[in-house]
C-alpha cells in the first residue's frame, strides 16, 4: 500500500495508516502531500497509484476533479478553495470540521495545523453514522409525535386518569383527574407520592363514606391483587366515583376515575320509582313483596310478624261523585295517615287503587296488630277537607298474623285478604284477624259466584211454595215463593247464602225477573182466591227496571195483578229516597199487595210502618220463636199486632212449628200463620195439588201438617 514514504519508513507506521478506519493525508507547509493512506484515495474514488508522496496540491486537486469529485468544479476553483482552507485553518488552533458528500457518502473533514508540520487531513465516513441518526431523530419525532397524540388522547378523555409507578409515585394524569380531586399544581406532577395525593383529597372535601383507613385498606388490597378491578367510591359530599384500576407489568397501575354521581341520582329515582307509587310516594307492590321476602327469613327465626292489608269503604263513590282529582288527594291524605299510623320501620304499601297493606312486626302478641288496625280506622276515618269538600271515609282491615297464619308472604297476604272480606261482609269500618275456615268460605263464595249464571241457564233453579194460612177463615189465602238450588257438584245451597251474593255481584236483578216469572206462571195455574208472595231484593228495587219486569210477569202469565204479593224489608226504605216510595206507590196503585217481611229485626221497623202504608206485616221467626220459653216475647207481639191494626195492616206470624206457638198468635190476635207445622215449602207440583184439595175451606185442625 502506498505511504507516506518521505517520513517514516517503519512498517508499523504503515499498518497503522492503513488500519485506521478513515482517510488521511498530511500536507507540509509549502502544500505538498506528504503523507496519505489507501483509504484517503478511496474517499476519492482514486486508485492507489494515481496519488504519490510528493504531489503539489494543484496535482492532487487535478486528480480529485478528474476522478468525478466535486461536480462543476474546475481544478482551478477546487484549488483555490483548497487554499483558502489551509490559509484559514493557519490562524486557528482548533481544528476545523466540515460535512460532504463525495461519491453518495458522506464524509466528515477535520483539518488541523500542526505548526512546524503542515497540515493534518482527515475524511471520515459517516454515511452510515448519519444514518443512524436520521433513522434516530425520525424515531425520536415519531415519538413526539405520539407522546403528543397520547397527551391530547389524555387529556380529552372523559374520565380522570392517572397513572402510578411501582414506586406509588404519579407517572401522569390528566387535567380530568386533577379537576375531579380539585389537585392543585403541585400534586399533578410527575414524582408526586401517591400518599400525598390521597392526604390532599381527604382533607380537601372528597372524605371517602366508609371513612379513609377502611377506603385505604380497600385500595391497598386491589392494588396487591394485581387484577383489574372496578371499584365504587362513595364520598361523604354525596360524590360517587367509579374506578377502573388496571396493573402495568411493571409494578404500576393506570386508573381511570369517573364521577358517576348524577348517574347514580338517576339510577336511584329509576329505582324509587320502579319501586313506590307515583301518586302516594308509598312502597308499591313489588317493594311490598322484597319486603315481605326479607321478613320471611326473620318469621322463620321465631319472629310475630302481620300482614296487615285494608281498602278503603265506598271510595269509587268519592271518585264518581267527586271526580279524581279529588280521589286523588284524598289518597294522598290517606297515605299520610297510614304512615303516621304505623311504626317507623314498617312497611306500608298501596297495593293498587285503594287498596293498601302494612307489614308490621316484630309484634310482641297478635294485640299489637289490633292496635295497629285500630289506629287505622281512628285515623283515616277523621274528617278531611279536600278542595273545599268535607269528606269521611272508612276503611275495613283485615289481619293475617304470622307464623300462626302462614309462614310465608303469599300465604300471609291470601289470608289477610280473605279477614278483610269478612270485616267488609261484616259491615265495614272494623277489622278482623283471619280464622281458619275463612279461606274454604271464600272458595265456596267464588264457586257460587261463577255458578249462579251458570245455574239459570242450565235450569238448576227451582220455585217451592209455602202456603200462608187465614187463620179466621183457615183457608190458605197466600203461598210464598222461594227459591232452591240444587248445585250439581255444591248439593243444595242456601237462599239466604246465594241470594246475598247474587246481591253483591248484581245477578239478583235477572234472577229476581225469572222468580216473578216463574211464581206468577205457577200461581195463575191456582185456584183465584189464592195469592202468591215474591221476595224482592232491595238491589232489585234500586234497578229501573222492576216496575217494568212486574208488568210483564203478569201480562205474560195472565195474572191479576190483585194475585200478587210483594215481600221487601227494611233494608228497601233505608235509602228512604222518593225515588223508592214512589216506585212503592205504583206498584200498589196497580192493585199489587206490599208486605213488610222480617218485621222487627231493623233498627227502626216502626218508624217504616208510617213511611208506607203496607198491606201486611210479616213478624219476624225469631219472635214466634221465644213464644213457647219463659222469657216470651209476647209484649211486643201484641204491639205489633195492635199498632197493625190500628194502621190497616194485616199481621203475619213467620216460622210458626208448635200448637203453642199457633195458639199464643190466635189468642193476640194475628190474622195469618206461616211456619212448618202447617206445611214446609212444597214443590210446584205438590203445591198446586195441595192448593187444589184444600180449595175451598179445610179444616185447619184436621190438616196439620203436609210436609
Ligand atoms: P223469608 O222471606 O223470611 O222466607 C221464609 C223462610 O223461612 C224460608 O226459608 C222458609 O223455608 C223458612 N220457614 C218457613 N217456615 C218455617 C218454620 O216454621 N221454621 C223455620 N225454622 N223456618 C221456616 P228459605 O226458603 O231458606 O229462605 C230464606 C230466605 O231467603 C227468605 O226468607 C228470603 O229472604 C230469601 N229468599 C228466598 N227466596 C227468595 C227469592 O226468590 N227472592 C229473594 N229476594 N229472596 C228470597
Ligand atoms: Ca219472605
Ligand atoms: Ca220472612
Amino acid at each position: 500500500m502506498p505511504s507516506g514514504k518521505g517520513m517514516t519508513n517503519t512498517h508499523a507506521v504503515d499498518a497503522a495508516l492503513e488500519a485506521m478506519p478513515y482517510g488521511l493525508c498530511v500536507w507540509s507547509e509549502d502544500l505538498t502531500l506528504q503523507v496519505f493512506n489507501s483509504r484517503y484515495a478511496w474517499t476519492f474514488g482514486l486508485a492507489s497509484d494515481a496519488l504519490a508522496a510528493g504531489m503539489s496540491l494543484r496535482e492532487c486537486c487535478r486528480a480529485v476533479i478528474e476522478a468525478g469529485n466535486y461536480f462543476g468544479y474546475s481544478v482551478d476553483e477546487l484549488y483555490e478553495a483548497m487554499i483558502g482552507r489551509f490559509e484559514r485553518q493557519k490562524r486557528q488552533e482548533a481544528p476545523t470540521q466540515y460535512e460532504q458528500f463525495l461519491r453518495d457518502r458522506s464524509i466528515r473533514t477535520t483539518y488541523t495545523n500542526r505548526p512546524g508540520v503542515g497540515w493534518l487531513v482527515t475524511h471520515e465516513d459517516i454515511t452510515d453514522a448519519n444514518d443512524h441518526l436520521t433513522a434516530l431523530s425520525k424515531r425520536e419525532a415519531d415519538l413526539a409525535r405520539q407522546a403528543m397524540r397520547f397527551e391530547t388522547a389524555v387529556d380529552n378523555m372523559a374520565h380522570g386518569l392517572c397513572m402510578i409507578d411501582a414506586d406509588h409515585k404519579l407517572v401522569i394524569c390528566n387535567a380530568n383527574y386533577a379537576n375531579l380531586y380539585e389537585l392543585p399544581d403541585h400534586l399533578q406532577r410527575p414524582g408526586t407520592l401517591l400518599t400525598d395525593i390521597l392526604d390532599y383529597r381527604f382533607e380537601n372535601g372528597m372524605r371517602p363514606k366508609e371513612g379513609p383507613m377502611a377506603f385505604l385498606h380497600r385500595r391497598v388490597r386491589t392494588i396487591s391483587e394485581g387484577k383489574r378491578s372496578v371499584d365504587i367510591c362513595e364520598f361523604e359530599n354525596g360524590q360517587v366515583i367509579s374506578v377502573i384500576h388496571q396493573p402495568m407489568e411493571d409494578g404500576g397501575w393506570v386508573e381511570t376515575h369517573q364521577d358517576i354521581t348524577e348517574q347514580r341520582r338517576s339510577e336511584a329515582r329509576i329505582h324509587h320509582l320502579a319501586r313506590h307509587d307515583a301518586l302516594t310516594d308509598l312502597p308499591n307492590r313489588t317493594l311490598f313483596a322484597e319486603e315481605m321476602a326479607m321478613a320471611e327469613s326473620r318469621i322463620r327465626r321465631g319472629e310475630m310478624m302481620a300482614v296487615v292489608c285494608f281498602d278503603l269503604d265506598h271510595f269509587k263513590v268519592i271518585n264518581d261523585t267527586l271526580g279524581h282529582a279529588v280521589g286523588d288527594a284524598l289518597l294522598q291524605q290517606v297515605a299520610a295517615r297510614i304512615n303516621y299510623a304505623k311504626r317507623e320501620h314498617e312497611c306500608a304499601a298501596r297495593l293498587g287503587g285503594d287498596e293498601f297493606a302494612i307489614l308490621a312486626g316484630p309484634l310482641r302478641s297478635p294485640s299489637d296488630a289490633a292496635a295497629l288496625a285500630e289506629r287505622l280506622i281512628a285515623t283515616i276515618s277523621k274528617p278531611m277537607e279536600i278542595e273545599g269538600h268535607r269528606v269521611i271515609i272508612g276503611t275495613s282491615v283485615g289481619v293475617a298474623v304470622a307464623p300462626t297464619d302462614g309462614e310465608d308472604g303469599e300465604t300471609l297476604m291470601k289470608n289477610a285478604d280473605l279477614a278483610l272480606y269478612r270485616a267488609k261482609g261484616d259491615g265495614r269500618g272494623n277489622y278482623r284477624f283471619f280464622e281458619k275456615g275463612m279461606d274454604a268460605a271464600m272458595q265456596r263464595r267464588r264457586a257460587i259466584e261463577s255458578g249462579l249464571k251458570l245455574g239459570l241457564i242450565r235450569d238448576e233453579f227451582k220455585l217451592v211454595f209455602q202456603p200462608l194460612m187465614e187463620l179466621e177463615s183457615n183457608r190458605i189465602s197466600c203461598m210464598e215463593a222461594l227459591l232452591r238450588w240444587e248445585h250439581p257438584e255444591m248439593g243444595f245451597i242456601s237462599p239466604v247464602e246465594f241470594i246475598a251474593v247474587a246481591e253483591e255481584i248484581g245477578f239478583i236483578v235477572q234472577l229476581g225477573e225469572w222468580v216473578l216469572q216463574q211464581a206468577c206462571r205457577v200461581a195463575a195455574t191456582w185456584p183465584s182466591d189464592i195469592r202468591v208472595a215474591v221476595n224482592l231484593s232491595p238491589v232489585q228495587f234500586k234497578s229501573r227496571r222492576l216496575l217494568e219486569s212486574v208488568e210483564r210477569a203478569l201480562d205474560e202469565a195472565g195474572l191479576p195483578a190483585s194475585r200478587l204479593e210483594l215481600e221487601i224489608t227494611e233494608s228497601v226504605l233505608l235509602s228512604d229516597s222518593d225515588q223508592t216510595l214512589e216506585t212503592l206507590h205504583t206498584l200498589r196503585a196497580m192493585g199489587i199487595r206490599i208486605s213488610m217481611d222480617d218485621f222487627g229485626t231493623g233498627y227502626s221497623s216502626l218508624s217504616y210502618l208510617r213511611a208506607f202504608p203496607f198491606d201486611k206485616i210479616k213478624i219476624d221467626r225469631s219472635f214466634i220463636e221465644d213464644v213457647g220459653s219463659k222469657d216470651a216475647n209476647f209484649e211486643i207481639i201484641k204491639a205489633v199486632i195492635a199498632l197493625g191494626r190500628s194502621l190497616g195492616m194485616s199481621t203475619t206470624a213467620e216460622g210458626v212449628e208448635t200448637e203453642a206457638q199457633l195458639d199464643a198468635v190466635r189468642a193476640h190476635g194475628c190474622d195469618e200463620i206461616q211456619g212448618f207445622l202447617f206445611s214446609r215449602p212444597l214443590p210446584e207440583k205438590d203445591a198446586l195439588e195441595l192448593v187444589t184439595r184444600l180449595s175451598p175451606r179445610p179444616a185447619i185442625g184436621a190438616q196439620r201438617s203436609y210436609a
